[in-house]
């Protein structure tokens, strides 16, 4: 009986090798993105077309993606991690998770505010206010720091202190104004709230089109896509509220990235850093930027994109992303402190 087992583990260990090498020569990325809009699929189907490295993607939620690399630890098959926010970006930073890449393109190709060690912007965003006409003068609010002003007492409407968005705004502040002044200016503007923060930047822009609130602070996008919405109603909204680039005379209006690195954990490096690199090309660069709506990272891309341009041009804070991914845990304490929740 013996006789007739033995070819058998002879003939499966053969197809295993040939399954193994067939492995090794199909590429592969494994792609945690927190980013999905409609141009995603030319912008990864290209990446495959150009190097042939097959794209598994997982996407979730901007925090859960992190609890995932987080939880599945040292065996997690993610070789990228795109997610939004320098303070996002900061989080995982501070969990250790990405490797430092050293790559001429990327350095080349990015701004060096627009970049770390181990990690890289590939699109911005500003941070702008937005007011209505008939409840504030836009003299009152071309700046943040005039947000705290008594004069806007009970007219500012905001999303909660704990977001990514408004934690690298004050970890911006605390860079230029210093960190005690920038607390002053968070009770000031706490002690102007309309009503308690809460829903996201398109419910703060609501809030002020509908005249429950003077002023707000929102993320570029969110206007352009209301500017570019297909809905009329979306449309009439943005007809009610102004848009005001704020501390133009300063340091610029306040931006932020989306952006990623390769983790340290990541199984295919090679592909990886390849990965990085494409997405600095111009045509990457493009379908990145206008698939949110936002900025392309580097400089010389052009994106024709109507919304954006009808915002008009605007002077944006050179401070390094890397600052605000730095200050981003103070900027917390702060808000924490100053009550706003
Ligand atoms: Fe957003």
């Amino acid at each position: 009986m013996t006789k007739h087992r033995r070819p058998l583990p002879i003939l499966s260990a053969l197809l295993l090798c040939i399954a193994f090498s067939a492995n090794a020569q199909e590429k592969v990325l494994n792609l945690y993105s927190a980013r999905h809009y409609q141009t995603d699929e030319a912008l990864y189907a290209n990446f495959t077309k150009q190097t042939g490295i097959k794209i598994n993607r997982k996407e979730a939620k901007e925090d859960e993606l992190l609890e995932i690399i987080r939880n599945e630890g040292a065996n997690s098959p993610a070789d990228i991690f795109l997610t939004v926010d320098a303070a996002r970006l900061a989080k995982a930073d501070e969990m250790g998770l990405f490797a430092p890449v050293k790559s001429r393109l990327l350095e080349e190709r990015l701004p060096a505010n627009l970049r770390s060690a181990d990690w890289f912007a590939f699109s911005t965003r500003a941070r702008v206010i937005v007011m209505n006409k008939d409840m504030v003068k836009a003299e009152d609010v071309q700046n943040y720091e005039d947000l705290a002003n008594p004069r806007l007492k009970g007219k500012v409407c905001s999303r909660s202190g704990a977001h990514p968005y408004n934690i690298s705004l004050m970890a911006a502040l605390i860079a230029h104004l210093g960190e005690a002044q920038a607390e002053v200016w968070a009770r000031g503007v706490v002690a102007n709230f309309a009503r308690q923060p809460k829903g996201g930047d398109t419910d703060q822009i609501k809030s002020v089109a509908a005249g429950e609130c003077g002023v707000t602070i929102s993320n570029s996008y969110y206007l352009a896509r209301l500017l570019r919405s297909e809905k009329a109603e979306d449309r009439r909204l943005m007809s009610q509220v102004v848009i005001v680039w704020p501390n133009q005379k300063s340091y610029g209006t306040h931006i932020n990235i989306s952006g990623g690195g390769m983790l340290k954990t990541a199984p295919n490096k090679e592909s990886a850093v390849k990965f990085l690199e494409y997405l600095v090309t111009d045509e990457a660069q493009r379908y990145f930027a206008d698939g949110n709506n936002e900025w392309p990272a580097v400089a010389s891309v052009v994106v024709k994109n109507p919304a954006l341009e009808s915002m008009g041009k605007f002077k944006a804070d050179t401070l390094p992303i890397s600052t605000l991914s730095k200050n981003a845990v103070t900027a917390q304490r702060i808000y924490d402190r100053a009550g706003w929740k």
